[in-house]
């Protein structure tokens, strides 16, 4: 399987990607049933409803909604489509879809149809989807609803064309099972949230959006290499594989030169994302031998979690046409960089300002230390419950463990904002001094020349000049798991500031000065996430550990604070979760952990039993044969030590590998009794993944020592290197 997989991968042919260039504006959009299909296909004042759907988030009625329908297939037979779905983000963390056809059969013809019944609202029989108790199985039901502020778009896939429709997902008594439903909550939540306190500043604000820009990490591995891999093909990381002996230290990777056959799959990538409206812009190769970047424009939030989703979808069809395989896995390889994607996140008024933005006018800039603190208290408060947000089996290898980012949540915001952060709570800015004639009027801040050179890549909270960075995520994460706690826990700081602020306002007390007062009490509070140095180091735990900030190394601990009073405060008491979602969500975090590892724990037992251990018995017989033979022909103890040494260390790591297997399989069987969701998690984080290690040290021992003919699994560098 291996030398076959070798001899693939070595014999391909390079796919060249056939594009006009002059073609490329008409691409792009042409499969969304945007502003531009819609002006086109619906009657005015079904456009209209759908446009303030989208901008205010009004209600679609009925029959408006039965000419969206109309519009909408009409729309998509043009364009070739045969079938719809709605298209939806369960709690599996991927994308579902059900297909049904457009066509019916009438009097033995077939006819196309599409109500607004089929656009608004759909049962899936879904019952197979997680929903961590929410659905007992007589009621089984879920529904996905129309979320018309998301595009339909047009899915092509090699001999058929469907239309998508974006929905919610939630069980029969509403409770949401996805990540889009909560997101929305949000997001309306925010909005309100953000506006009052705009309202201090700039009374023609009406409406204030999240945005979102996401850098996506990959890694790109030979097609049949990769499937001549059963670890990589069932858990999506190698579980085994000695180091290569040139790896990412090199630092020759890096921003690099693209080899052709990954740059026409970027290529290619990019033209299909255009056709589907996502922006990508950027594509360069990442630290780690094999691995690679894209990232889109931001967008609305909303827009941006969905276009994500779909982007991981693209990346996986158009490897596969390319003949790779896309790896989305956090660490698919021990030794070298595991992969995230960083969340840009900020807040953009419906008057076009970016709240996040110091800008270069002093008299906005309270404006912007009011969004700008509150931001960092949001973060703050938040903080176990961002820490759980991105938790999985697959970061855990990243976050706590050896590498980028740490699991301690800690904020960087550059010399010059802590400088300008150090003068308002010394009263250097004289805030308070201003007369409140005008409505806010700061005198004496000094222009704001944020650095962007001031950068800290150590940090899973940076500010990076006009918007702040959440670095932690995972590659292969849902976007709008963190983007929910990020919105709620900021809405919740501006609801607490609104009222702190509007309580301290009275005759004696401007307005001015009761929101200085309340940033400056603010700022007092949340001091200690904010940290300049080293992310990495040993001394940064330590001083963490001082300041009292948390630092959990794993899932199944980081899980709890779904049922935290922090998760009470930001989640329930602002009505974006129930206590009943919340518990869901903790469910089936602990299960999907639960079969992560239980699959590892089985594709190392069976690897161990059938590819390892009879090559190395193949090579001990054979060393045994040699051994013998020489001693038959009369050599000397000196001249049979070589070969009886490595005999000694194949026969060393053997017994240690079998052994270790051994305890890992009975501390499976053990955790598989227990009932309990949470003891069975922790059972197989603390026991079961704890001999991991151990199995993987012997058998890339063994892969060391072991004639390079009788190992059965193509090796790092073959994965890596060849392209
Ligand atoms: P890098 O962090 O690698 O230097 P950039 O800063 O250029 O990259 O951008 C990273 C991402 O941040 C891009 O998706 C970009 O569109 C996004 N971005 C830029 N401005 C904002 C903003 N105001 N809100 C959200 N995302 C933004
Ligand atoms: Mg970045």
């Amino acid at each position: 399987m291996r030398s076959q997989a070798i001899q693939t991968a070595l014999s391909r042919n390079i796919l060249k990607v056939k594009t006009d260039v002059s073609d490329i504006p008409s691409l792009y959009g042409s499969y969304v049933f945007g502003q531009e299909a819609m002006k086109e296909y619906l009657k005015k004042d079904a456009f209209k409803a759908v446009q303030d759907a989208i901008k205010k988030g009004t209600t679609i009625q009925r029959d408006i909604a039965e000419a969206v329908a109309e519009g909408m297939k009409a729309w998509a037979l043009d364009k070739g489509a045969t079938s719809f779905t709605h298209w939806f983000q369960p709690l599996t963390g991927l994308t579902a879809e059900k297909h049904d056809s457009f066509y019916e059969v009438w009097d033995g013809k077939a006819i196309a149809n599409f109500s607004a019944g089929s656009l608004v609202q759909q049962e899936p029989d879904a019952s197979s989807l997680p929903s961590g108790g929410l659905r007992n199985t007589f009621e089984a039901r879920g529904y996905t609803a129309w979320d018309p502020s998301s595009p339909a778009f047009i899915m092509e896939k090699s001999s058929g064309k469907t239309l998508c429709i974006p929905t919610i997902f939630v069980s029969y008594h509403g409770e949401a099972l996805d990540y889009k439903a909560p997101l929305l909550k949000t997001m309306a939540l925010l909005s309100k949230a953000a506006t009052d306190v705009c309202q201090y500043f700039d009374k023609k604000v009406k409406h204030v959006g999240a945005s979102l820009g996401i850098e996506q990490e990959y890694f790109l591995i030979d097609k049949a290499l990769h499937d001549a891999r059963p670890d990589l093909l069932m858990t999506g990381r190698t579980v085994f594989g000695h180091a290569s002996s040139k790896g990412q230290q090199m630092d020759d990777h890096y921003f690099g030169a693209i080899p052709a056959r990954v740059f026409n799959f970027m290529y290619d990538l990019e033209l299909e994302s255009m056709k589907l409206g996502i922006p990508l812009r950027t594509r360069h190769n990442e630290v780690a031998p094999g691995q690679y970047e894209c990232a889109p424009m931001f967008e609305e939030i909303n827009l941006a979690v969905d276009h994500n989703q779909l982007l991981m979808d693209l990346m996986e069809e158009i490897g596969r046409k390319h003949g790779f395989k896309t790896i989305l896995h956090e660490k698919p390889f021990a030794g070298i960089n595991g992969s995230g994607k960083h969340n840009n996140w900020s807040l953009i008024t419906d008057t076009g300002v970016n709240l996040l933005s110091p800008g270069t006018n002093p008299e906005d800039n309270l404006q912007f230390l009011t969004f700008f603190i509150l931001a960092i208290k949001a973060f703050k408060e938040g903080s176990s419950l961002l820490r759980a947000s991105i938790a999985s089996a697959g970061n855990d290898h990243r976050l706590g463990a050896n590498e980028a980012p740490p699991a301690i949540m800690s904020a960087f915001i550059g010399s010059s904002l802590t400088k300008l952060l150090k003068d308002f709570e010394s009263n250097k800015l004289n805030t308070a001094k201003n007369s409140d004639k005008k409505v806010i009027n700061v005198h004496n801040l000094p222009d704001i020349q944020v650095d962007n050179t001031d950068r800290n890549r150590t940090s899973p909270f940076a500010f990076t000049g006009n918007k702040f960075e959440f670095r932690a995520v995972g590659s292969s994460e849902n976007c709008g798991r963190p983007m929910i706690v990020l919105n709620a826990a900021m809405a919740d700081q501006l609801i607490n500031f609104k009222k702190e602020v509007d309580a301290l306002v009275s005759k004696k007390t401007g307005l001015n000065d009761a929101i200085t007062k309340v940033l400056k009490s603010y700022l007092k509070s949340c001091q200690d996430v904010l940290f300049e140095g080293n992310g990495y180091s040993e001394e940064w735990a330590k001083e963490a550990e001082k300041r009292g900030l948390e630092n959990i190394k794993n899932s199944v601990d980081a899980f709890e604070s779904y049922l935290s009073k922090t998760a009470e405060q930001i989640f329930v008491k602002n009505g974006i979760f129930t206590r009943e979602e919340l518990h869901a969500r903790y469910e089936i975090k602990l299960e999907t952990y639960i079969k992560k590892i239980q699959i590892e724990g089985r594709i190392m037992d069976e690897l161990v039993h059938t590819h390892i251990l009879p090559s190395a018995l193949s090579y001990k017989q054979r060393l045994a044969d040699t051994i013998n033979s020489m001693q038959a022909a009369g050599m000397t103890k000196d001249e049979t030590s070589g070969t009886l040494d490595v005999l000694k260390k194949v026969t060393h790591h053997t017994t240690g590998l079998k052994n270790t297997v051994d305890k890992m399989v009975e501390a499976r069987k053990k955790a598989n009794d227990l009932s309990d969701t949470r003891k069975k998690a922790q059972a197989y984080c603390n026991d079961v993944k704890s001999y991991f290690d151990e199995i993987r040290k012997h058998v890339d021992k063994l892969e060391y020592l072991i004639d390079d003919d009788l190992w059965k699994l193509p090796k790092y560098r073959e994965l890596l290197f060849i392209r």
